[in-house]
């Protein structure tokens, strides 16, 4: 694996009973980069950030994240490793206080993390910090989950659908946001529906289908590509 590879994935196919959800998924992630997954619904993108992330064990095929083979390591190790996602649904801990969110994120942490207050001012929430999580707005939660996620240190960020929900000024400053944490050496893959998005944000995406890759370029190309026109289409 290049040095320059945070993560390689090499082949990897997930089966769910006789349904193949990927098959033969291969590509890598650089330092620093934002990678784009997108794909129409049922292609597979959930599977693989699940596989990646160590929720779901690949069939087949090989993951590496930062060199070490990571095939059978668990979600939890692997958050201790410098991999983390954060949520769909954000999952904070509802009952809790904006800051024993992060505290408790922060206490799972060897490395080095940016700290509580420049977190909570990063993510927006530095006047919340006293704030039962529950009380917090959906965008709001959202951003708590990546302030979570942040809190300890990551190397590789698991971004999904970020941006769902969120209104245009709010889209902004998160693709800024996002934009200095790739400037700062971490790198994300992104799924995100949002093609606004995933344009301001990534430089290279991977286009699904079925389980597959159909795509690797900008996805400027990739609206272009008639493949890729096709099953956007439904055709
Ligand atoms: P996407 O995120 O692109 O919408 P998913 O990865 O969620 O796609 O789903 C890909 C396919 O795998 C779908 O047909 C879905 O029904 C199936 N699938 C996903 N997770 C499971 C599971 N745990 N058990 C059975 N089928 C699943």
């Amino acid at each position: 694996m290049s040095p320059d590879y945070v993560l390689s994935v090499v082949d990897v196919t997930k089966t769910f009973g006789s349904f193949t959800a990927l098959q033969g998924m291969s590509f890598h992630v650089k330092k620093g980069e934002i990678l784009g997954l997108v794909g129409p619904n049922g292609s597979g993108k959930t599977t693989c950030m699940n596989v990646i992330s160590g929720s779901y064990r690949a069939d087949r095929g090989s993951l590496h994240f930062m060199g070490k083979n990571i095939q059978r390591t668990p979600a939890s190790k692997l958050s201790h490793m410098g991999m983390n996602r954060t949520f769909q649904i954000p999952r904070p801990f509802k009952g809790l206080t904006v800051r024993e969110n992060l505290q408790i994120a922060a206490t799972f942490v060897r490395r080095e993390a940016m700290g509580l207050e420049e977190i909570a001012s990063f993510i927006g929430l530095e006047d919340s910090l006293d704030k039962e999580s529950g009380m917090l707005n959906s965008t709001q939660q959202k951003l708590l989950d990546l302030g979570r996620a942040l809190a300890t240190g990551p190397t590789l960020l698991l971004v999904d659908e970020l941006g769902a929900g969120m209104n245009p000024h709010e889209l902004d400053i998160t693709i800024e946001r996002l934009q200095r944490l790739a400037k700062q050496g971490i790198s994300m893959i992104v799924v995100e529906h949002l093609m606004s998005f995933v344009r301001q944000l990534t430089e290279r995406v991977i286009v699904m289908n079925a389980g597959k890759e159909i795509f690797e370029g900008t996805l400027d190309d990739a609206v272009r590509n008639e493949e890729v026109v096709r099953v956007y289409l439904g055709g």
